[in-house]
């Protein structure tokens, strides 16, 4: 399904349960500002490739937009649109002061060299360096983008404006002004998020099992923090195969093996699936960690676990998300499941505008909390409306927070 037709169906579900003006549907349901370059990067064989690349700014009422940029051969205008506006209802649901933005470059990075993947992260900041900055629009790692990526951009930003600030990117190496927490903050903030909703439908955590759809930064960190409270994680997935192990994998090792390269099939002791069978294994707690779409209304029927806590953006299709709810699995929606990341992004940034930096503790404790509240709030809304459905509850009371802000800002 389209992203943005996606979206568009989950501000409508939630507009359907508030009064708020029509006018409100057409200020959430397009970005605000939207920009697509062409631009040129030269080879190692010194030809010139011309790349597509997108940024979107979705709704800066609460403050500048903020969010990830993406290197991914799947990436479409559509795409980028619909994750700026799930980062706009992301950053008001958790109380962040931020607008929602996100940015991509249609490559897979795998095909280019380090010096290639270098001149096309400078050469995506020249394009579109008008466009951001710290108080403007501030982009951070998404899928296939890391500190070192983030590091080179913010480089080539600062020759171009003669200056050597850094709040205008988040996700930065330490060393250049990032965050302590920045890398394991999404999927700790996960594992938070499937640990509340445990408590609310009575899971001990303690042996439950779980399945992990994508074993990137996001996957891996969320089954480390829930492997740490007895979890045993049976399956993960990456784009090449299904891992299992029903006793439960030693999570760590796993991903020390997998951060250093080597394919998930190769580590010792696995029986190794297709990709698709992780959806059909029988599991107490499911994260999918990957792309969006990744459950769609075929594969929801075969899914049977009491927990969906979605790390990626957009995973679950309205079809699938009404199939799960009608099984009564317990769902924490990306906005709120996946929201640890951004908010340790809002740290990162307020650390550099203060010039004083956090240890750890402190970061992953105010992670927690704002977390942790964000969930209650959430969740209170939906008890006292009825509505059984976190993701709409979700969507109520971000969007409830925006039309108040575009009200007094004057934008209707
Ligand atoms: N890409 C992440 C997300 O989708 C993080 C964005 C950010 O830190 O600004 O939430």
């Amino acid at each position: 399904m389209d992203p943005l037709l996606m979206v568009q169906q989950q501000i409508k579900s939630a507009l359907e349960l508030t009064n708020h003006e029509p006018i409100v549907y057409e200020l959430l349901a397009e970005p605000k500002r939207f920009y697509d370059f062409m631009f040129p990067v030269r080879m190692d064989n010194g030809s010139i490739r011309l790349f597509k690349g997108y940024r979107s700014q979705h709704n800066d009422a609460l403050g500048p937009n903020k969010g990830g940029l993406r290197f991914h051969d799947s990436v479409s205008a559509e795409d980028v649109k619909a994750l700026s506006a799930w980062m706009t209802f992301k950053c008001a649901l958790v109380g962040l002061p931020y607008g929602g933005g996100k940015g991509g470059v249609v490559v897979d990075p795998k095909e280019l060299s380090p010096l290639e993947l270098e001149r096309l992260s400078r050469a995506w900041v020249r394009a579109f360096h008008n466009e951001i900055g710290q108080f403007r629009d501030i982009p951070a790692p998404d899928v296939n983008v890391n500190q070192q990526v983030i590091a080179w951009m913010v480089d080539e930003a600062n020759i171009i404006t003669s200056s050597s600030q850094n709040a205008h990117f988040t996700g930065k190496p330490l060393d250049l002004g990032g965050s302590r927490g920045r890398i394991q903050a999404t999927g700790y903030g996960v594992s938070y998020m499937v640990r509340k909703a445990a408590e609310k439908i009575g899971l001990d955590l303690q042996g439950a099992t779980a399945s992990i759809q994508g074993f990137g930064n996001v996957g891996s960190n969320s089954a480390v923090m829930l492997a740490g409270w007895g979890v045993k994680v049976v399956a993960v997935s990456d784009m090449q195969c299904c891992v299992h192990n029903p006793e439960g994998f030693d999570v760590a090792a796993l991903k020390e093996y997998s951060d250093a390269g080597h394919p998930l099939d190769e580590f010792p002791g696995v029986t190794v699936l297709p990709r698709e069978s992780l959806f059909e294994l029988p599991v107490d707690i499911l994260v999918p960690a990957a792309l969006e779409g990744a459950i769609t209304k075929d594969n929801a029927k075969k899914i049977s676990c009491k927990i969906l806590c979605e790390g990626a953006n957009g995973p679950t299709t309205p079809e699938a998300d009404q199939i799960l709810l009608d099984k009564g699995v317990f769902i924490v929606p990306d906005i709120l499941a996946n929201s640890g990341g951004v908010i340790v992004s809002y740290f990162e940034w307020s650390q550099n505008l203060y010039g004083h930096y956090w240890d750890l503790d402190m970061v992953l404790f105010e992670e927690e909390k704002m977390m942790l509240q964000a969930f209650d709030l959430v969740y209170e809304k939906m008890t006292t409306r009825n509505i059984k459905n976190m993701r709409l509850a979700a969507f109520i009371h971000a969007i409830d927070r925006i039309a108040e802000v575009m009200k007094l800002r004057g934008w209707y």
